[in-house]
């Protein structure tokens, strides 16, 4: 969790660093103020992380910068908690209608499944595009044609961080990943259970930078 700290915070832990461990009596009177009054800064020190405490010995540093907990805070994010629906054309939309999907649903790209939820493919914005500037009869062209497919299809599972899922977009150059729930055993079927889209990962950072 990245803190702003008050100047009285940033004193605590000075003399924390300094010589802790040290009890909440004696913070207090280091800085001549009453242990009540302290109370609430140091709980929002220990709830930061930057702060340990130990009953009967006091208030340690915990010797992490708050750059280290941020990072720890954001490795700690998963896929399940963040993912949103999946938007799903089958194999033999025609283009026309995956396009109108796409604006009717206010997404970059679709994910292309059979009859099932077995994903084969995705097509984003741009092939689409691509295949429009042709001269082709989008209303009889299948997307199954032209999407990018299996087994060439970037993914991610629930269990995956969010940090994970961010890092294979941008390897990738990709704007978005299909949650897939992977084949159990004698199963072929990887089944989509959701989407992480670059949008998800702005929506995050802005949850995680709410002062
Ligand atoms: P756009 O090209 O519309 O900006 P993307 O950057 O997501 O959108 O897609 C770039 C190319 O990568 C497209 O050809 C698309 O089919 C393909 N693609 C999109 N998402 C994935 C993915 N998760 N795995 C593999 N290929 C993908």
């Amino acid at each position: 969790m990245q803190i702003e700290l008050s100047k009285r915070q940033e004193k605590i832990l000075e003399i924390v660093k300094a010589g802790g461990p040290i009890t909440g009596e004696q913070i207090a009177e280091k800085l001549q103020l009453t242990r009540a009054t302290l109370r609430p800064d140091l709980a929002i020190l220990t709830m930061a992380g930057l702060l340990d405490a130990r009953p009967r010995v006091g208030y340690f540093y915990s010797g992490k910068t708050a750059n280290q907990l941020l990072g720890e805070h954001i490795r700690n994010l998963f896929v399940k908690d963040y993912k949103s629906r999946p938007i799903i054309v089958k194999e033999n939309s025609s283009v026309y209608d995956a396009i109108c999907t796409l604006f009717l649903e206010d997404v970059g790209s679709l994910f292309v499944t059979k009859e099932s939820s077995q994903l084969l493919g995705v097509v984003s914005r741009k092939d689409l595009l691509q295949v429009s500037m042709g001269n082709n009869d989008l209303s009889a062209m299948p997307v199954g044609v032209m999407m990018t497919r299996m087994p060439n299809i970037i993914t991610v599972k629930e269990e995956d961080t969010l940090y994970y899922a961010a890092s294979q977009m941008m390897r990738h150059q990709v704007d978005s990943l299909p949650v897939i729930r992977p084949a159990q055993d004698g199963e072929i079927d990887v089944e989509i259970v959701g989407r992480i889209s670059k949008t998800t990962i702005v929506k995050a950072f802005v949850e995680i930078g709410q002062p």
